[in-house]
């Protein structure tokens, strides 16, 4: 049997400012506000909250300011017993995500990457080995991506959102990718530009050309569709086979942070021994139950017991 592993996320973490408004505003204009909140975000801290309350041993590695939003970034982290002593303190401010939500659920989004930007090669680096399987997004710059990867000794979970440059030689490192449908389009295209192809419903062949481009494994979510999976067919020719897991039914409410739920649950049965349709299919159960509740980390199962 597999030993448990642990789950690294080297990403970024955010303070989501969010206000509720009648309509937003126009260029120029002020409109008063109804409410605002307060809230931790950040596709890295999201996904390590995942992680975490999914069963993984987790570590979380990235970079907050000196400011009283520090704090709020990290404390469902802490709470949930995720490892944060290599979490910088950066002279850059906590990464703000400032987001106007009018009442047709219609919003605009800023976001300020902060301290989130300071996590680069150099600080990767500085940082030390890279235990377990490593959680990677598209949040920090991609120099901090390719010197996690170069530190890396396990497999690696590359959720490429949003999608940036990288080189061939470091998309092909995922295994696997975990993008949406139109990320998975962007990440075809870099690897082949030649592919200028609307896929529209038929995301399969999207999948398999991505692993005929040389990834081992690509998961595409498909929000209320389910995902696809997948892998090299262990059969002489080599080939990419490709499964549909459908999601669960379930009435939805808001599915915020459902993506980074899928790719922090993943990574966590992964990290137990788990094959990647196993584990998809957990994340799905996983991600199914944070769209039932509002909020990013606040809407994360934080017990087990109806999966
Ligand atoms: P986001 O950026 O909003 O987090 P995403 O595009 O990265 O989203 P999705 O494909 O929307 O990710 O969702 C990830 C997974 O969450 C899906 O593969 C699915 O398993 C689950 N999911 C999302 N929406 C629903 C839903 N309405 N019902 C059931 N499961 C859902």
């Amino acid at each position: 049997m597999q030993q448990h592993i642990q789950v690294t996320i080297v990403g970024s973490s955010n303070v989501d400012i969010t206000a509720l408004m009648a309509r937003l505003p126009g260029p120029g204009e002020t409109v008063l506000a109804d409410s605002y909140q307060l809230s931790p975000g950040g596709k890295g801290a999201n996904q390590a909250l995942a992680a975490a309350l999914a069963g993984a041993t987790t570590e979380f590695i990235g970079a907050v300011g000196n400011d009283s939003h520090a704090e709020i970034a990290l404390g469902q982290l802490e709470e949930a017993g995720v490892k944060l002593d290599r979490v910088t303190r950066a002279s850059e401010p906590t990464g703000v995500a400032i987001i106007q939500v009018d009442s047709a659920a219609e919003n605009s989004i800023a976001v300020v990457s902060g301290a989130n930007s300071t996590v680069s090669g150099e600080a990767v680096q500085a940082a030390g080995s890279i235990e377990g399987i490593l959680v990677l997004q598209g949040e920090i710059p991609a120099s901090g991506i390719k010197a996690a990867m170069d530190a890396a000794t396990d497999r690696i979970v590359l959720n490429l959102a949003p999608v940036i440059e990288l080189d061939r030689e470091y998309l092909l490192k995922a295994n696997p990718l975990v993008v949406n449908e139109h990320e998975a389009e962007a990440v075809l295209q870099q690897l082949n530009p030649n592919r200028k192809m609307k896929f529209e419903n038929h995301y399969e062949r999207l999948a398999g050309m991505l692993v005929d481009e040389g990834i081992d494994s690509v998961v595409i979510t498909l929000g209320a569709n389910g995902c696809l999976v997948a892998d090299r067919a262990p059969l002489e020719n080599g080939g990419a086979q490709v499964r549909a897991l459908p999601a669960v039914k379930v009435k939805a409410v808001d599915t915020t942070g459902a993506g980074d739920a899928f790719t922090g649950a993943l990574a966590a049965r992964l990290a137990n021994g788990d094959d990647l349709a196993q584990a998809a299919e957990f994340a799905g159960k996983f991600a199914a139950l944070t769209v039932q509740a509002h909020g990013a980390q606040a809407s994360y199962p934080r017990s087990l017991q109806n999966l």
